[in-house]
């Protein structure tokens, strides 16, 4: 779950060996290794999320509420929300349009990995810009 959301369903050996959706990746991400060489090697692995910071669980980010954290956030992501895609098959169903081969979400732009929430530059962007940084 996600700011009170589902965003996958699956059996726990498809969630735990075969995670979908953007933020289970980040939860296996950040579930330590047993094996002292596999979490080393996770260690030196950048964590798979575009912010840390979590947003108000009483006002969620519009469209997919993972979005403004998502490393593979596109437009679309921004101004729709996505549905419960899924392997019936396997019982595993993921939120999120990447689930989707047709949806437009491959063709819109993706979300700049320095941009805010609310869409605009950073405050890293902003002092370049006005030439107050080096
Ligand atoms: S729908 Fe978009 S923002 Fe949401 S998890 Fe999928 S790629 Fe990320």
């Amino acid at each position: 779950m996600y700011l009170g959301e589902i965003v996958e369903i699956g059996t726990a050996d498809e969630i735990i060996t075969n995670p979908q959706h953007p933020y289970t990746k980040v939860l296996r991400w950040a579930t330590p290794m047993l094996d002292p060489e596999q979490a080393e090697e996770a260690m030196r692995e950048s964590p798979p999320v575009r912010k840390i910071d979590i947003p108000d669980a009483t006002n969620p980010p519009s469209g997919c509420r993972f979005h403004t954290r998502c490393p593979e956030a596109r437009e679309a992501c921004r101004q729709e929300t996505p549905e419960l895609y899924g392997d019936d098959r396997r019982r595993h169903r993921t939120k999120c349009f990447r689930q989707d081969d047709d949806h437009e979400y491959w063709q819109s732009p993706e979300i700049s990995k320095t941009e805010d929430t609310e869409g605009t530059a950073s405050p890293v962007d902003d002092a370049s810009a006005d030439g107050t940084s080096g």
